[in-house]
C-alpha cells in the first residue's frame, strides 16, 4: 500500500526516504508531465508514473529503484516491484493484439478487457532464470557487455519458448560460457520490474568445459573466492542471494 510515483528506473521519495503522501501527488503532478495516474484497489496502490523529474517539489528527490530495494523490506519491494512492472505493462498493453481496438479497464481483475473481441489482458511476466556455478570453492561471476558494466554478477537469460528453467539455464552457460554443468538446483525467485521479469534463482556445479566467453554478452568472467568478490549485486537482489548462499 502507498503512493508510488516513479519515472523511468527512479522511484520519487520524500527528503527522509519516505514515499510521498496522496496530498503530495497533485504538487508533483503540477510540474512534471506524467504518462498515467491509476490505482489498484487489492493492495491499494496509487501509482503516479511521470515522463519528467526535472522539476520535482523542493523535498523530494528521484532514487534509482535497485537502491530503494537494497534497503527495505520484502513486503516495501514488493508494493514497489507491482506498481512498476503495472506501469510498465499499462504503457505497453494499450490496444487489443488481436483485433486492434482499444483496450479497457476489466471492471473487477487487475486486467484489460477487449470491448470488441472480449478478449482479456493480463499484466505480462518474463521468466528468466539467474545461475551461480560452484567449482571446487570458487564461483563464476560475469561482468556483463551491455549493462551494469561495473560489477561481476551472475550469468542469467530469458527462458526461450518450449524450454524448462533448467535446459535454460544448461543453455544460457553454455552459450555465454562455454561450461556445461550438473546439479541443477532452484534456490528462490524474485520479481525484477525492468520492465517485466521473474527471476528464478539456481546455483549449479561446474562439470566440464573452459571459459569461451560470448563476447556481445559477456565483456569478462572468472572463478572467484567468494570470500574475496569484486563489486558485486547488491542486497535484495536474488544475485546477492544466490553469491552469499542466503537460500
Ligand atoms: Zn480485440
Amino acid at each position: 500500500m502507498g503512493c508510488y510515483v516513479l519515472c523511468e528506473k527512479d522511484i520519487i521519495l520524500d527528503k527522509d526516504g519516505n514515499l510521498p503522501e496522496f496530498s503530495d501527488l497533485q504538487k508533483i503532478k503540477d510540474t512534471n508531465a506524467f504518462a498515467e495516474y491509476f490505482e489498484e484497489k487489492q493492495f491499494d496502490l496509487k501509482v503516479l508514473g511521470l515522463r519528467t523529474k526535472d522539476n520535482l517539489p523542493q523535498d523530494f528527490n528521484a532514487v534509482p529503484l535497485r537502491l530503494y530495494f537494497n534497503t527495505h523490506t520484502e513486503d516495501e519491494n514488493f508494493h514497489a516491484f507491482r506498481a512498476q512492472s503495472l506501469f510498465n505493462w499499462r504503457q505497453s498493453e494499450q490496444y487489443c493484439s488481436c483485433c486492434g481496438a482499444k483496450l479497457e479497464e476489466h471492471k473487477t481483475l487487475t486486467a484489460r478487457v477487449c470491448p470488441e473481441c472480449r478478449r482479456e489482458f493480463f499484466p505480462k511476466i518474463a521468466p528468466c532464470v539467474i545461475v551461480l556455478v560452484n567449482k571446487d570453492n570458487k564461483i563464476l561471476l560475469a561482468r556483463h557487455t551491455y549493462r551494469n558494466q561495473d560489477i561481476y554478477a551472475c550469468i542469467a537469460g530469458f527462458i526461450e519458448a518450449g524450454e524448462s528453467a533448467e535446459h535454460a539455464v544448461e543453455r544460457e552457460l553454455f552459450e555465454e560460457t562455454g561450461l556445461k554443468v550438473k546439479n541443477i538446483t532452484y534456490r528462490g525467485s524474485q520479481s525484477w520490474p525492468f520492465p517485466n521479469q521473474l527471476m528464478l534463482g539456481f546455483t549449479a556445479d561446474y562439470e566440464s568445459g573452459e571459459l569461451k566467453l560470448q563476447k556481445e554478452e559477456i565483456a569478462d568472467a572468472k572463478w572467484f573466492d567468494p570470500d574475496n568478490c569484486p563489486a558485486s549485486p547488491k542486497p535484495g537482489s536474488i544475485a546477492y542471494r544466490l553469491i552469499h548462499k542466503l537460500y
